[in-house]
């Protein structure tokens, strides 16, 4: 057949092959349209309308890309997206036919090149012959080995309110790069590559809300097991919605342990929380408020209970907020206890002042020689120091409570001469114990208020003697520490059990003992807090503590002050 046999004349042939070409090019054309139709349609069905996971916008930016890739016919495509901390275009992965070496080396400022061009105007720009074109930055185009190219923006509508589009925001930018068959990319290409690259925006956008609603529910969520306070939300059927931490400990439950189908009363069997429950169930709203005991944890717990409707029409449920009150209860109940202890205190040197007073003043025949007057007149005055003695500790509590300091009047003192002189009145004070002056002979005299090291001495030697009823040796002892001095107070008494050790510097804080409140040494529980109220007021070196202490064995309290305070001399 004529048609078979190849011409031989030369120029026939270049005719024939022309047409061979003609008919290829062709038949390119008709297939990558196909290709695009088929590509677009599974593209546009593909992209998802909602939010997207991390992963997830990995694979469906991979399969885009993919498919941006086969419908324009590109070797390479690179998705660039704006860092406001920057000012950078940073690569997004994945991007197709660049390899992890290039985008390292690639650095894209979003207010040069292509790239810059494109994100700041919100106009594609199709950048074929890339190293000759005006626009573009020759290194990045050396660099990823690019010949013709395409890059568009990556926009997202805005919208108001009522969902109607108010404009566009350009997070970004798409290159599509090396057309194959050596081909230029054209204005059909970027027509297709804005769609394709609205579509890349959309999803990326998709991806930052659900990042930022993923990172504002773990921040709700780390405040909501942080806050001290309780937290339960309990359904209708009482099944367990939510539930913190705290309340968790409250209710004795593992802090890990699952709630999934959890009912409140599977983990908890307190009649008086399950009633609470119900009763605020009931309650039509109104919010209830009482006084509950945790039953895993035996600490007070002021709660409120309130019902919470949702707005969608589900049943109701509960929310209980419990807020731990132990230690205020405690407070109360100190304070109280020691209103009745002063009174009494006060009482009783009175009463005492009284009597003598009017036995003396009845005494008008001098029924009592001059040595029992004299032992009269000792014991009034005595007393008369108790009261005064008393008056002025409850001034300083008071003072320390409104927030004033305590004031100081600094001169030289001499440590050996105010241990000598405690000893000395605190021995008039007791016939059962020994009262031991173990000082160093020279200690060094120091600048203090001699006032109060003289209380905080009396303070911790007449502990040492109350608290050693059984009598026995009290010895002071002293240690020149360079900077400081250290004086220690060792007992032979009843010493202190070891979860006290902590809180008997607290106001009002008393060491319960069996023997009821007639038996038991009488006190306020203000001394030592005092105590370290005025040490401390000496400065950041000063500081008092318990040294040791054993049951029934004794105990040793020390005190250290600075030689030279860090406080103001007045
Ligand atoms: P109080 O007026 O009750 O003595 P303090 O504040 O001086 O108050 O002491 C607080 C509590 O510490 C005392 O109630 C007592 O239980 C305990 N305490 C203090 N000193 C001693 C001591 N030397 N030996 C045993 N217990 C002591």
């Amino acid at each position: 057949m004529a048609g078979d046999v190849m011409p031989d004349d030369p120029e026939q042939l270049r005719k024939e092959l022309e047409r061979y070409r003609l008919v290829v090019t062709e038949l390119q054309g008709k297939i990558s349209t196909l290709e695009n139709e088929i590509a677009t349609a599974a593209t546009m069905a593909e992209i998802p309308a909602v939010v997207v996971t991390q992963p997830e916008l990995r694979q469906t930016l991979s399969r885009l890309i993919s498919k941006i890739a086969m419908i324009l016919q590109a070797e390479k495509v690179l998705t660039l997206l704006y860092q406001a901390d920057t000012g950078h275009l940073s690569v997004l992965p994945p991007a197709l036919g660049i390899t992890e070496e290039q985008i390292s080396e690639l650095l894209v400022t979003s207010d040069t090149g292509v790239s810059g061009k494109v994100f700041n105007s919100g106009e594609a720009i199709i950048y074929n012959d890339a190293i000759n074109h005006p626009d573009t930055d020759k290194e990045i185009i050396s660099l990823l080995r690019v010949r013709n190219g395409l890059c568009v923006p990556l926009s997202i509508q805005q919208r108001d309110e009522d969902e109607r589009v108010t404009g566009k925001k350009t997070i970004g930018v798409l290159h599509v790069m090396n057309k194959r068959f050596e081909q230029e990319f054209g204005t059909d290409d970027q027509r297709l590559a804005e769609m394709l690259g609205d579509q890349a925006a959309a999803v990326i956008a998709n991806a930052q809300v659900f990042r930022e609603v993923q990172k504002a529910k773990e921040q709700l969520e780390g405040a909501f097991e942080s806050i001290s306070a309780g937290v339960v939300v309990v359904g209708q059927a009482g099944d367990i919605r939510l539930m913190n931490h705290a309340a968790r400990r409250m209710l004795n439950f593992s802090p890990d342990g699952s709630l999934a189908g959890k009912k409140l009363a599977d983990i908890t069997d307190s009649r008086e929380l399950l009633d609470r429950f119900d009763k605020a169930l009931q309650a039509n709203g109104a919010e209830t408020a009482s006084e509950v005991t945790g039953p895993g944890d035996g600490r007070i717990y002021q709660s409120q209970f309130t019902l919470m409707r949702s707005a969608e029409g589900e049943p109701p449920s509960v929310v209980a907020i419990f807020n731990d009150i132990t230690e205020i209860r405690q407070i109360e109940r100190m304070k109280s206890t020691f209103v009745s202890t002063v009174s009494h205190e006060l009482r009783t040197p009175l009463t005492s002042i009284k009597g003598f007073i009017t036995t003396l003043m009845d005494d008008t025949e001098e029924m009592y020689d001059i040595e029992t007057r004299q032992e009269f007149y000792e014991i009034i005055n005595s007393e008369c120091d108790r009261l005064t003695r008393l008056i002025t500790d409850l001034l300083n509590v008071s003072r320390i409570e409104a927030g004033r300091g305590i004031e100081l009047h600094l001169g030289a003192v001499s440590i050996n001469e105010i241990v000598a002189s405690v000893a000395e009145n605190q021995r008039a004070a007791t016939n059962k114990h020994r009262i031991i002056d173990a000082m160093p002979d020279q200690m060094p005299s120091i600048v203090a208020d001699a006032d109060k090291v003289y209380q905080i001495l009396e303070n911790i030697v007449s502990n040492a003697i109350r608290y050693s009823p059984e009598g026995g040796d009290i010895t002071i002892t002293g240690e020149d520490e360079g900077e400081t001095i250290k004086l220690s107070v060792s007992d032979q008494g009843i010493g202190i059990p070891p979860e006290h050790r902590d809180k008997i510097f607290h106001r009002f804080h008393k060491v319960p003992t069996d023997e009821g409140d007639h038996g038991a040494v009488k006190g306020t529980g203000i001394g030592l807090y005092l105590v370290q109220h005025l040490a401390r007021a000496h400065g950041e070196k000063a500081e008092v503590w318990l040294e040791n202490s054993e049951i029934g064995k004794g105990s040793t309290f020390s005190f250290r002050l600075p030689k030279e305070p860090s406080v103001e001399r007045s």
